[in-house]
């Protein structure tokens, strides 16, 4: 066997070999190697398996990078996020709908600003990095420039991102609106500026039902025919004011998804966030369409919004990612919202497992995003994004660490005590852009 490659990572990796259906087939998917061994060309994995096989592949005196003693795992993949509310990020005392009037409105009302939007982006992406993210499903602002900012600065990094403008034509302050024909046109051009370039793809934002009007969606539909390839990204029963509410803007659809579904914005390039308060007939025209929910805990409990039901996605066979959604949700790091989540299921009785929840992160996150064959596992021709996490950081995590001998037990234990001092090292197209200690991205 002769091959190319340029890196080799020494390491204790962990990752699920495919995809799953069902939680019985988590067990069988699940791939761990203690002592193993990667090989990269660039930002191509060409090669993973056991130290002990791999080892004659290298050649006398090639440089292997050692993280013995850590945990390598896939990047993780946030499903749902929203850049320019970082800075907004722990917000006192409202539920989603004077949530969005007092404070996501105003802080969103700065993004016209170029330079505010590119600093903004930069911090937001050195976060992502900082807590092992490599993928992400963005909200941008109404304003154009706020996803030329973050795209121009997610190319530098050859990072794997997709985001989307806001769409937006009713129910906000009048600086924040839009004409249904300039939204439409204003996206087209983002669409045709960044959809496919480099790893970047464009998620076609209307923020969610209230803030649209028909004419508003019916342009969201012509833009779907126009571009199928691109993705789809909105909210979805998320609070029970704000489901009630649709129901009164939109008396003629059967439900809130039906909005969405009349229109043709479900479909298996579809994200919806939340979906907490769904009636069967909306679990099964997600499930019909292929479209997908990004599971937001840490966000569903800060704002009271509700419990996310997994056995049911799991019964529905609606594909699920976990996305932190800062501002609402109060943490970048997928570790602690993994450990939020196995909260979630504990108030309905569901145990999360650790292997469970790791896959909603990484591969399951990816599929939700219909991009599994590009990365969220080790396979190789996938694309080398991954995180070397130290998995016991603080004196208690060290004093639990030695207690625990299974890997479950060390996954779970850091999804309850971890958080972003886990995060050792975060790889991005095969290059550290992160290191512990480093505040700076690595150019
Ligand atoms: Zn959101």
């Amino acid at each position: 066997m002769s091959m190319h490659f340029t890196t080799a990572i020494r390491g204790n990796f962990f990752d699920m070999a495919a995809c799953v259906d069902q939680p019985q087939q988590l067990e069988h998917a699940l791939r761990h190697i203690p002592d193993g061994l990667l090989l990269l060309n660039g930002g191509t994995i060409v090669w993973h398996g056991s130290w002990q096989q791999g080892e004659a592949l290298l050649p006398a005196g090639f440089e292997v990078v050692d993280y013995r003693g850590k945990l390598i795992v896939p990047g993780f993949v946030d499903t749902h996020i929203h850049y320019p509310q970082t800075e907004m990020i722990g917000a006192y005392g409202e539920q989603l709908l004077s949530w969005l009037q007092q404070y996501t409105f105003p802080t969103e009302s700065q993004y016209g600003c170029e330079q505010h939007a590119a600093r903004m982006s930069a911090f937001f992406l050195q976060q992502l990095l900082n807590n092992g993210t490599t993928t992400a499903l963005v909200f941008g602002t109404v304003h154009p420039q706020s996803v030329n900012a973050l795209f121009e600065q997610a190319a530098g990094l050859n990072m794997r991102l997709i985001a989307g403008k806001v769409m937006m034509d009713r129910h906000a302050p009048e600086a924040l609106l839009e004409t249904p024909a300039q939204s439409y046109q204003q996206t087209r051009e983002l669409i045709l500026r960044w959809h496919g370039k480099q790893r970047l793809g464009y998620a076609i934002t209307p923020r969610f039902a209230p803030t649209s009007t028909p004419e508003l969606l019916a342009q969201v539909q012509r833009l779907r025919e126009e571009f199928p390839d691109v993705y789809l990204h909105t909210h979805l029963s998320e609070n029970p004011d704000e489901v009630a509410w649709v129901k009164d803007l939109f008396p003629e659809h059967s439900g809130y998804l039906d909005v969405y579904h009349q229109y043709g914005l479900t479909g298996d390039k579809s994200v919806f966030a939340h979906c907490l308060h769904l009636e069967e007939a909306e679990w099964d025209c997600l499930c019909d369409t292929h479209s997908s929910i990004a599971f937001c805990p840490t966000s569903n409990l800060f704002l009271g919004s509700g419990l996310f039901d997994m056995q049911k996605a799991w019964h529905k066979r609606v594909k699920v990612g976990v996305g932190t959604d800062v501002g609402a949700g109060t943490t970048f790091n997928m570790l602690q919202t993994l450990g939020e989540a196995y909260k979630v299921g504990q108030l309905q009785r569901y145990k999360l497992s650790a292997c469970e929840a790791f896959y909603h992160a990484t591969l399951g996150g990816a599929r939700a995003l219909g991009l599994d064959a590009h990365i969220g596992n080790f396979n190789v021709g996938k694309e080398a994004d991954f995180v070397v996490l130290d998995p016991a950081v603080s004196p208690l995590q060290k004093l639990r660490h030695e207690n625990s001998r299974k890997l479950a037990e060390q996954l779970f234990i850091l999804m309850t005590l971890g958080d972003d001092r886990n995060i050792y090292r975060t790889y991005v197209d095969g290059k550290v852009v992160y290191q512990a200690g480093e505040s700076k991205v690595a150019a």
